[in-house]
């Protein structure tokens, strides 16, 4: 009589990989989040996209320092998860923005 062969059937292959994001590139995420002060601004940069709410000019990834994120209520301490306290604006306008005598909250902000 002839043993059983233990025969073990993958059916299921992982054809397809579909890794947009690299590793390193998730770590990097997860480690942006510790710092609160810049962690909000590439969340709201990932949320609202690289344009400016106010002029719709658009930005590459490597010239995204150039957009900076203003704060609805002027309450730079109040930052909800789902963005919808900020508003991406390049540089340009936020200036523009606050000169209007609204607020000063972003002059420390700057470097
Ligand atoms: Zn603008
Ligand atoms: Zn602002």
């Amino acid at each position: 009589m002839q043993g059983r062969r233990n025969k073990v059937y993958k059916k299921q292959r992982p054809e397809k990989i579909n890794s947009s994001k690299s590793a390193a590139e998730i770590v990097r995420e997860l480690k942006g989040q510790g710092s609160p002060a810049s962690s909000y601004r590439e969340r709201s940069l990932k949320i609202h996209g690289l344009i400016c709410a106010k002029c719709a000019r658009e930005f590459d990834y490597k010239d995204r320092h150039l957009l900076t994120v203003h704060h609805r209520d002027g309450n730079p301490g109040n930052n909800p998860p789902d963005g919808s306290n900020w508003e991406n604006l390049c540089v340009y306008c936020h200036e523009d923005e606050h000169s209007r005598g609204l607020l000063g909250d972003y002059l420390s902000d700057k470097r």
